[in-house]
């Protein structure tokens, strides 16, 4: 008889049930892990509440959700034990972007985009269980110091990692990161610990700026609600008043909002790079202002999933350059899953990133 663990399986929207299932089987390219700690993400959330917005397959049941996930090794594949990589109980993270790491796209150093990747937690099962496989190509062992649960968090950090890296942040710069959720609140300490001389926020939600103003970003935006102690009704004016008229050097948008990016197009200056992270809907479109982008020179950037930076992340929080403790707002046991995706979601107590913990 197999050994059994217990698993929350996601069937459709709405519906998800906590289950005992065999523990899965490691073939000779997979580690097996049993899990620590698996952050909800919101594509965790849209899948659950069937808004997956691009035409996929990912994210439909019946499947274990959860791609933010940390563990501890429990069995090692043929190849990986031949390799040497890893042993029964390293404490690990997964990157859950399965590349191929063999076809053309592979080959030509854009695994993010590679045409055979499989997905943990949205294409293959996740780490909402006791127990998850992962190939080991995708595992990499958490430094010492850094616990579980900070661990947990690697993933959003290493995609607000490559996204933070096209801004090409120069010293002294003067960026703006608009949306303070889990991704922003970790790109606007990334952007200080790059140098950025000034770092503003911009969100719609005060108790995000609250987070953003405790881990040391320079000035606090609410585009939204006039009561705010952070309102302001011109966000262009507010930041040329700031920069003496010559605008933001550099920009990232890790919110989907389409406004948002508009924002970022007008209060960017002179050389500027500007990066458009968030998802937005299928049919957004962005009105650019294309003479003005021309006359000052600036780059446009989109960015998409975290290709090679994975190291670089668990680096930033083991050096301290990154606190993911304040990101990290709540915790629920497996059993409370559906609790925590609607509590997230609700931002009830003012969620940031819950971490699920089996
Ligand atoms: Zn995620
Ligand atoms: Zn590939």
């Amino acid at each position: 008889m197999s050994a059994m663990m217990a698993a929350q399986v996601f069937y459709e929207p709405e519906k998800m049930e906590m289950k005992s299932v065999n523990v899965p089987v490691p073939g000779v390219d997979e580690v097996l892990v049993r899990v620590k700690g698996c952050g909800i993400c919101g594509s965790d959330i849209a899948y659950y509440y069937g808004q997956s917005s691009l035409e996929t397959k990912d994210g439909k049941g019946p499947l274990i959700l959860g791609h933010e996930f940390s563990g501890e090794v429990v069995e090692v594949g043929a190849i990986p034990e031949k390799l040497g990589l890893f042993q029964k109980g390293d404490r690990v993270v997964l990157d859950p972007v399965q590349y191929c790491n063999a076809c053309e796209i592979c080959k030509r150093g854009m695994p993010n985009l590679c045409e055979n990747k499989a997905v943990l937690g949205v294409s293959t099962n996740g780490g909402f269980a006791e127990y998850c496989l992962s190939n080991y190509t995708g595992v990499h062992k958490i430094p010492d110091g850094v616990t579980y649960e900070q661990a947990a968090l690697t993933e959003p950090l290493a995609c607000a990692v490559y996204g933070v890296s096209k801004m090409e942040i120069k010293l002294g710069d003067f960026a703006v990161v608009f949306g303070a959720g889990v991704i922003g609140a970790l790109m606007m300490q990334l952007v200080k610990s790059s140098g950025a001389g000034k770092v503003a926020i911009v969100d719609t939600l005060d108790y995000r700026l609250d987070i953003g103003k405790k881990l040391n970003t320079d000035y606090q935006f609410n585009v939204a609600e006039k009561d705010s102690p952070y309102y302001t009704p011109d966000l262009k004016k507010s930041i040329a008043d700031l920069t003496n008229g010559k605008y933001a050097d550099a920009a990232i948008v890790a919110t989907g909002s389409i406004p948002a990016m508009e924002q970022a197009l007008a209060v960017t200056g002179r050389r500027a790079r500007i990066v458009y992270f968030g998802l937005p809907a299928d049919d957004a479109v962005v009105k650019l202002p294309a003479l003005q982008s021309i006359l000052w020179d600036k780059t446009i950037r989109f960015s998409w999933l975290a290709p090679l930076t994975w190291p670089t992340a668990l680096q930033a929080i083991a050096n301290g350059l990154v606190n993911v403790d304040m990101v990290h707002t709540h915790d629920y046991p497996l059993s409370e899953l559906a609790i925590g995706i609607a509590d997230v979601r609700a931002r009830k107590g003012n969620a940031l990133k819950a971490v699920v913990k089996p």
